[in-house]
């Protein structure tokens, strides 16, 4: 098998192996071969985990915050190095193509590390506060043991965005990646140690949905961050709030990208596509109502017909790739499925819809497909569907496009294409969304909060904020005087 890891969890600086557990295979979704196997945690390894993090914290916090960064700083620099390697796995792990994960997945991650690491030793410095006479100070202290759990899109990414901020406030990890992407995750760990992290500091277990709630329900943990889709978040925060957990919750979303007529169309289409066909559409962000104004519809949807028709659907180690399979048989199942309901739902299919014809049929392969006349009522306009189908709504002006972009239950993302940024502001600010972008989309450098509002979470990954939701604050009150007591 040419992926098989040493074995299934790394933990406490080295692998570690319980053939008790569930199997767990490993699929490579361009051919469906097997390409590893591993065991999900039995209840002994997530102790054995959630011990060596309990263990290992107190040392680390401890160190200087210089210290803790310049050893994430040089975790990144490995992974600049061995970007190209890593990049093989993520594609062998996901299907994605390697066109993308080359430029997109280790290289996020390793800039998650540098920046939390350079932040870190800068200072996540408290405050002085002066009370005449008697003063306060306040700190930023860690929380102790997190835990984090991923979802199969961004598996390297997602393992760094929550790694990164953890380590640099000075907590330790116990990250569980999603069962169909088990490998990334032990490449990050065995990195991690060899840029001199302390053992224990981050451990990766394997396992799916009954693993998650052995973690989330333990008592030792300090903190929950979930990447996944809006059920489990529901899941997972009720049962954090069990002991009071902290949380972060990065879920699902069916994000609006707003096309004004005034906007370059080129530059429109171009977005729509970032927007929802990269990583073959398995992007919680992603912009998948394309809310068109009427009188550039038809326009927009020629544009766009030609250049979805000329994507390049293959193997996905073809460096020539742009579309490769879904992660998962499953997952092509349900997009498929969709695809169907559109149809039926009187949605008119512009391009794609179906099973490409130049893929082995063992892969997990899907047209990327593109929707129009699609109403706000159809089952494609208001679902997540995960998969490279694109929705296009027509709609006549402002006011009736903001109504309908909020009119959902998610809040993850929005987008606004035009050129009138009088009209750009106003409009964002008015978008139910926790991330948004004017005249581009799903641009996340780690300098920005990522993250979501209503039911798409709360919590943000990277920038500043994301150390404050792996910190807390300490007030210390300090009395110069003698206590003045009425009794
Ligand atoms: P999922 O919700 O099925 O699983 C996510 C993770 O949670 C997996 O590791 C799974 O094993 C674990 N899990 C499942 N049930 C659990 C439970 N009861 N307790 C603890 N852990 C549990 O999601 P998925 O199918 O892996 O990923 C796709 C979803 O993730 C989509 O909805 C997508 O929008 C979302 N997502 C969000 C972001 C973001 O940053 N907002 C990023 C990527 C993906």
């Amino acid at each position: 098998m040419r992926a098989q890891p040493t074995a299934s969890h790394f933990i406490d600086g080295e692998y570690v192996e319980d053939d008790a557990g569930t199997v767990i295979e490993s699929l490579y979704p361009a051919t469906g071969e097997v390409i590893a196997r591993l065991y999900a945690a039995t209840p002994a390894i997530v102790e054995k985990a959630i011990a060596a993090a309990k263990r290992a914290q107190p040392e680390w916090a401890a160190m200087s915050p210089t210290a803790r960064g310049r050893i994430l700083k040089r975790a990144a620099d490995i992974m600049r190095e061995r970007n190209r390697e890593l990049s093989e796995l993520e594609t062998l792990d996901t299907g994605k193509p390697i066109q993308e994960t080359i430029v997109a997945d280790p290289t996020s991650g390793a800039d998650s590390f540098e920046f939390f690491g350079g932040v870190i030793a800068a200072g996540l410095n408290g405050s002085y506060i002066p009370l005449g006479g008697d003063f306060a100070y306040t700190k930023r202290v860690p929380l102790g043991v997190c835990v984090g759990i991923g979802a199969w899109n961004y598996p390297q990414q997602i393992a760094c965005w929550k790694a990164a901020p953890a380590l640099a406030a000075g907590n330790a990890m116990v990250f569980k990646p999603s069962e169909n992407t088990p490998l990334g995750a032990l490449k990050i760990a065995e990195i991690l140690i060899e840029a001199g992290l302390p053992k224990g500091l981050f451990n990766v277990i394997q396992g799916d949905r009954d693993t998650g709630p052995l973690l989330v329900n333990h008592p030792d943990v300090a903190k929950v961050s979930l990447t996944g889709s809006v059920p489990t978040g529901r899941k997972v925060a009720a049962a954090a709030a069990g002991n009071l957990k902290h949380v972060t919750m990065e879920l699902g979303g069916k994000s609006p990208l707003i096309v004004f007529n005034d906007t370059d169309i080129d530059s429109a289409v171009g977005g729509a596509m970032l927007g929802n066909f990269y990583s073959t559409g398995q992007v919680c962000s992603n912009g998948t109502r394309v809310f068109v104004q009427k009188d550039i519809k038809i326009e927009f949807l020629k544009r766009l017909k030609a250049r979805t028709e000329a994507m390049a659907i293959g193997d996905p180690m073809n460096e020539a790739t742009q579309i490769g399979p879904m992660v998962s048989w499953a997952q092509r199942e349900k997009v498929l499925e969709y695809i169907e309901k559109g149809k039926a739902e009187g949605a008119t299919l512009v391009v794609g819809g179906g099973i490409p014809n130049n893929v082995s049929g063992e892969g997990y392969y899907v047209q990327p497909t593109v929707f129009a006349d699609v109403t706000d009522e159809m089952t494609i306009a208001r679902e997540e569907i995960f998969g490279p189908v694109m929705c296009v709504l027509d709609f006549e002006d402002e006011a009736e496009v903001i109504a309908r972009g909020n009119a959902t239950e998610f809040g993850l993302a929005a987008g606004v294409f035009t050129s009138d940024m009088s009209r750009a502001h106003r409009v964002v600010d008015l978008l139910e969304a926790g991330t948004l972008w004017i005249n581009t989309y799903n641009l996340c450098p780690v300098e920005i909060p990522f993250g979501g509002s209503k039911q798409s979470g709360f919590g943000r990954e990277n920038s500043i904020a994301a150390l404050e939701h792996y910190s807390e604050l300490k007030t210390v009150y300090v009395g110069m005087g003698p206590v003045q007591a009425p009794y």
